[in-house]
């Protein structure tokens, strides 16, 4: 979605007369467009502030929703603050702040309250990857699981027009593009609401688009992956057989306290049933160790998981406090050495399943 996002404002930037350099030292402006689902994230752009030599400096992305005006007392250098739904705004933003640089006071602005992005912004042609194109189809999530900081900085889940969509796949697809990823935090939750067009009949839209080769999708939430999703994946030709489900815990215990509304059998019914229904069909996932009261029988469960599912590949990832979220209320009581071992150990077991996999090719 950050990678989107940057594509997006590049091309705004560019639409108005801006150049992208590849060479940071050398830049006049310096956007940051930042992340704030990991501590680890934050600490890195904060490190990027102070090392930057650029005239004028942004953040912008979830950092900006994170701290708002905040970020002027903690850093100084920064001019603007633009927030995630706000970032339409930038090119007018970047105009006001280049008038009065270097005047008797220098302008510091920030915006970060906009509920939605207009399409429009969608529509620049700009991507990285000139036969690849990632294509937003929602924003925002309100799943609030309890250690995620996604719904307080990118706000409520808003589906974009399926018209929208199509239009946008269209354009790609003339200006050379052949294959694209659908995103958004939870895709299977899409539903444009006025023609009631669901996720799976948007699917079966972009499959019929002329011209295009070959699309996938990210990310799904396991609540709402249903077998008809996995039936649409094994009969639409040009749908990748390509399947990321966040389990994130294979505790019962854990997953209740993480909000995320399904329990470990609920997911291991629900991957079996994708094995079946698209065979050969790859699955990822997402895990968290070291969650608040995460003890060493609850880790065993989400050991045994990774295990016995065999996914194709799993990002590991060590729980830190996030702002705002309920688990903050939590004691987060696992300590940094006692995470990093359980990190290593999912780690090592799953690189080697990866490895097996591969090999095979399946
Ligand atoms: N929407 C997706 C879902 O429901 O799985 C993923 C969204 S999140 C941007 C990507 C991953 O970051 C999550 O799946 C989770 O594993 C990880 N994550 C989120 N918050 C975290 C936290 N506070 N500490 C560690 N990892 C976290
Ligand atoms: Fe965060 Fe949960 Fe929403 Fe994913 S589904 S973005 S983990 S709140």
């Amino acid at each position: 979605m950050n990678v989107r996002d940057s594509e997006v404002i590049s091309g705004l930037l560019d639409k108005a007369g801006y150049e992208l350099i590849e060479d940071e030292a050398k830049a006049d402006i310096e956007i940051l467009n930042t992340c704030s689902v990991r501590q680890l994230a934050e600490e890195k752009v904060w490190s990027a502030v102070g090392r930057s030599k650029a005239k004028i400096i942004g953040i912008v992305g979830c950092m900006a929703n994170n701290y708002r005006e905040a970020i002027f007392e903690k850093a100084p250098k920064v001019d603007f603050v633009v927030g995630t739904a706000d970032i339409g705004k930038l090119p007018k933003i970047l105009q006001e702040i280049e008038k009065h640089k270097g005047g008797c006071f220098e302008k510091k602005i920030y915006e970060t309250d906009a509920d939605f992005r207009e399409d429009e912004i969608y529509h620049t042609g700009f991507h990285l990857d000139k036969e690849h194109a990632f294509v937003v189809i929602s924003e925002g999530c309100e799943n609030f699981c309890s250690y995620c900081v996604v719904p307080y900085v990118r706000g409520k889940l808003r589906s974009r027009d399926y018209n929208d969509i199509l239009k946008e796949i269209r354009g790609d697809i003339d200006a050379g593009i052949t294959k694209v990823t659908l995103l958004g935090q939870n895709v299977n939750a899409y539903r444009w609401i006025e023609k009631n067009v669901n996720f799976i009949q948007l699917l079966k839209m972009v499959n019929e688009i002329k011209g295009l080769k070959e699309f996938g999708f990210v990310t799904s939430h396991p609540k709402d992956t249903s077998v008809e999703l996995f039936k649409a994946m094994a009969e639409l030709d040009k749908l990748k057989k390509y399947l990321h489900l966040p389990i994130q815990s294979g505790s019962d215990r854990i997953l209740k306290a993480m909000n995320r509304g399904y329990t470990r059998k609920y997911y291991l019914d629900l991957a079996d049933k994708y094995r079946t229904i698209v065979p050969n069909g790859a699955l990822t996932t997402d895990i968290i160790v070291g969650f608040p009261g995460e003890k060493e029988l609850d880790f065993q469960d989400t050991y045994s998981v990774v295990k016995d599912v065999e996914f194709n590949a799993g990002f590991i990832f060590k729980y830190s406090i996030r702002p705002h979220t309920e688990a903050t209320k939590m004691v987060d009581d696992v300590p940094k050495e006692e995470k990093e071992r359980r990190h290593a150990l999912i780690l090592e077991l799953q690189k080697k399943i990866s490895r097996k996999k591969n090999a095979k090719n399946c």
